[in-house]
């Protein structure tokens, strides 16, 4: 199922699907195997998020709203699970319609419920860590949602109903065919979320209703039936990667746009997809058992059965219980990388100009987001020349190492996950540079008298250098060393009847 709802204010764009997901998802037998835990934070930590979930009031938008002299709303801001800063993280919210003032937790499970299938289905499970999870609960006056074609009608605080359009199980909030008021619905959404959530990146909807239904747009739309943490993640492929549905029941009027996952293009070469087809696999491909397993070009999406198709025989995009395909994979990962920055901090800041002398040493390091079972790789450079085994997320440099006068430390990160074999926009990497300033100064040496001993002594910055000495300059004797200075800054000598000499040299 699937709403475009391309301009708030015009409301939606009409014509609705559904009839169609309803066929291709009723197919599909229940996946009721049980939800794992959420993958939070890694080991132990998960389960600790998940005690804490609506346990934290952060604030009230109905003081808020008080204060700015705007219209009186209730809605209560809840941390579900946090893996990083809101500005470097996705956000999902989830919204409560058709809960009354007493079913917070209910409504809490429910999104939950939601929340765990997206995060342990693939692509999410590898970037788990890349999410935050909010709840933002509303009372409504009463429990569920309209139904309008059977003459129900519920009191709700987003005016959410199925039969939009036509279609039994496409549930909305207005604008819709419905009620066409921006402000009873998505005006109501976008109030809550400028007041309490701003950063929020994706809004998922549960609709406390047990029938089956939902729709992707820019609020993702699930009910409390079984099947609907499934639903769910289905709807969040329309939502948050644009992807297309995969199935070909008939949407009339719907746009024949291609989406990342749908084409009607059959030459080989121009196949968005075709660095996953294998050259062994023909195109278009016979949707046979034996090719069940591959990408390919099978016909049939888009919701036509001819002309147009999708990359491989069944995907989470065309019936439920089914993982996504390769190519949704890849969509999701891109998706994931046009919100999240590779490097997430860098310390010191690249606009801070480091000076280092001698055998100064200072770090370069990166802060990185961690996906769940590989980390981003790194490799750095001085100067453009890349640094052997320089791979780890903290770099070392020393006056001593740093060639020149000023210096480019350079970084390189990148996620080389499997699942992204097209990266035309370079999602995937960043680099970060800094300047490091690096002097050579010669440390001078004083000789002194000390009691009945000579006191030779050095500042500082001779740390690094080996203290040598000989008893003839001319011609010069071998020249003995006294070790590499750490941190002491002088050394005691018995005075001798022939000359000594001492320097300081760089080994
Ligand atoms: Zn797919």
């Amino acid at each position: 199922m699937k709403t475009r709802h391309s301009n708030r204010s015009a409301g939606l764009r009409s014509g609705a699907l559904e009839g169609t997901a309803g066929s291709a998802f009723a197919a599909a037998s229940g996946s009721a195997s049980g939800f794992p835990l959420f993958r939070g934070g890694g080991g132990h930590g998960k389960a600790r998020v998940f005690d804490q979930a609506l346990s934290a009031i952060l604030w009230s938008l109905g003081l808020l709203s008080l204060a700015a002299g705007t219209t009186f709303a209730e809605g209560t801001l809840y941390t579900l699970a946090t893996n990083g800063p809101t500005s470097n993280r996705i956000n999902l919210v989830f919204l409560a319609e058709g809960y009354t003032a007493g079913q917070t937790a209910q409504f809490s499970a429910n999104a939950r419920a939601v929340l765990q299938q997206l995060t342990t289905t693939p692509p999410f499970n590898e970037y788990s860590n890349y999410f935050n999870a909010f709840a933002i609960f509303v009372a409504s006056a009463e429990a569920g949602s309209d139904h309008p074609a059977r003459g129900i009608f519920r009191d709700t605080y987003f005016n959410s109903t199925y039969d939009s359009y036509g279609t039994a199980r496409l549930v909305t909030i207005p604008p819709n065919d419905w009620d066409g008021n921006y402000a009873n619905g998505y005006g109501k959404v976008d109030t809550l979320l400028q007041a309490l959530l701003p950063d929020y990146d994706q809004a998922l909807l549960v609709v406390n209703d047990p029938e089956y239904g939902g729709s992707g747009g820019t609020v993702l739309v699930t009910s409390t039936h079984p099947s609907s943490p499934e639903i769910g993640v289905h709807e969040f492929g329309h939502s948050f990667a644009d992807l297309g549905d995969e199935y070909s029941t008939a949407f009339p009027g719907y746009p024949d746009t291609e989406e990342p996952n749908t084409t009607q293009q059959t030459n080989r070469a121009q196949i968005k997809w075709n660095v996953w087809i294998l050259p062994s696999t023909p195109v278009p491909t016979p949707d046979v058992a034996s090719y069940y397993a591959v990408d390919g070009l099978f016909e049939g999406a888009h919701y036509h059965p001819t002309g147009w198709f999708r990359p491989k025989h069944n995907c989470k995009m065309r019936a439920l219980d089914i993982p996504f395909c390769e190519i949704c994979g890849e969509a999701f990962v891109l998706s994931i990388y046009g919100r999240i920055e590779p490097i997430e901090s860098v310390s010191p800041a690249t606009n801070s100009l480091t000076s280092l002398t001698n055998s100064d040493a200072t770090t370069l390091s990166l802060g990185l987001p961690h996906p769940s079972t590989h980390s981003l790789g790194v490799q750095w450079f001085v100067n453009g020349v890349l640094q052997p085994n320089a791979t780890n997320a903290a770099f070392i440099v020393s006056g001593w190492n740093l060639p020149q006068p000023t210096n480019a430390i350079r970084a390189d990160v990148r996620d080389a996950t499997a699942l992204v074999r097209t990266d035309p926009q370079q999602l995937l990497q960043a680099s970060r540079t800094w300047s490091v300033q690096s002097a050579i100064v010669r440390p001078a040496l004083s000789i002194s008298p000390v009691g009945g001993q000579i006191s030779v002594s050095w500042p500082a910055l001779a740390a690094g250098f080996q203290l040598e000495s000989t008893t003839n300059l001319d011609p010069i004797n071998s020249w003995t060393g006294w070790g590499v200075i750490s941190n002491q800054t002088s050394a005691n000598f018995l005075p001798s009847a022939a000359p000594r000499y001492f320097r300081l040299r760089h080994p």
